[in-house]
């Protein structure tokens, strides 16, 4: 396996934002991610995966660790039964295609979350009504010291959130779903790839919904839209005109631009309705926001 040095994350993130990771390797099975954690653990590195980079905010300085891409065994999908093997490097597109081929529901909600297994698990990743703790049996998690199958309570899923650090890595996932005729799966993915379109930016370089929603009457998109921030730029980043919980790279925007817009949304949602917006999307490097 090559590692390689300072290769651009900006080349795997949706946004298209994130500089240089010090080592970079694609590691395609069990063996290699271990080696390449000795690798970092012997140069006393941080390692961390990237998916499709799909809800990732890579520092425009890049990450000083090693940073893996998972492929080859560990992005293959299997069908066993009801239960679905994928490695974590695989995208939710082909498990589901898999899936509904097997005559296996329960997957659908994964059809617009533009990621990877490995990333799904990492953020419990979910969308109307369903999410990955819902289906997960168990997950292979690699670190520097072995690794280990865990449950769905060990992973400790909740909303948007697993107990899950850099330097562990989500190898491969089993998917428990339930019989369903492949018609019925199609349509309700097209039902709702197509509610998807109708309310969020689908066709515009973004990572997703940037906050979680609070506990409070309003979303965090609704909130932001309310203050005003419906198509607010800040160099080449914008909020979404669409929808205000999406930021989108409208022209040449770095992870600085991002970040200055997601500090300003938070400072409008805390002054108007007293929320601490907490952010849903991962980030990679040195990278804060300021105090409320
Ligand atoms: C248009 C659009 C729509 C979206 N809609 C939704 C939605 O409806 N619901 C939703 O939940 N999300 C949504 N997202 C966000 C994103 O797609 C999901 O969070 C997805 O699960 C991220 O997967 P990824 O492979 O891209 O992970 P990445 O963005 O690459 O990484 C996310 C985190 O997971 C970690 N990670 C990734 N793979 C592994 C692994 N194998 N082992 C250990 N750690 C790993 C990374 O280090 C990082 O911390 C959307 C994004 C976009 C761009």
């Amino acid at each position: 396996m090559r590692i390689e040095e300072g290769v651009e994350l900006a080349r795997f993130t949706t946004l298209g934002t994130g500089g240089p990771a010090r080592a970079f390797a694609r590691p395609e099975s069990d063996a290699e991610v271990e080696e390449a954690l000795r690798w970092a653990q012997e140069r006393s590195l941080a390692v961390a995966v990237v998916g499709l980079g799909s809800n990732l905010l890579a520092a425009d300085d890049g990450f000083d660790g090693l940073v893996l891409k998972l492929g080859g065994e560990l992005a293959t999908v299997e069908v066993d039964g009801d239960v679905l093997r994928v490695g974590a490097g695989a995208a939710n597109a082909v498990a589901l295609h898999r899936a509904r081929a097997a005559g296996l529901g329960s997957f659908e909600f994964a059809c617009a979350i533009p990621g990877t297994i490995g990333g799904g698990v990492w953020m419990n990743a979910g969308a109307y009504g369903g999410d990955f703790a819902g289906v997960l049996e168990r997950a292979l998690v690699a670190t520097s010291e072995g690794s280990g199958w865990l449950t769905p309570l060990e992973l400790g899923l909740s909303y948007r959130h697993s107990e899950l650090r850099h330097g562990q890595v989500v190898l491969r996932a089993d998917l428990r779903l339930r019989p369903r005729p492949p018609e019925e799966i199609k349509a309700e993915v097209r039902d709702l790839n197509k509610r998807r379109k109708e309310a969020q930016p689908t066709n515009r370089r973004t990572f997703g919904s940037v906050f979680k929603n609070p506990e409070h009457e309003l979303s965090a998109g609704r909130m932001l839209e309310v203050c005003g921030l419906k198509g607010h730029r800040i160099g080449g980043a914008q909020i979404s005109p669409k929808h205000a919980n999406f930021i989108e790279n409208a022209d040449g925007a770095t992870t600085t631009d991002a970040l200055a817009l997601m500090a300003e949304a938070r400072r409008r949602a805390n002054d108007q309705f007293g929320v601490r917006l907490q952010h849903e999307v991962e980030f990679l490097g040195e990278l804060e926001l300021p105090e409320l």
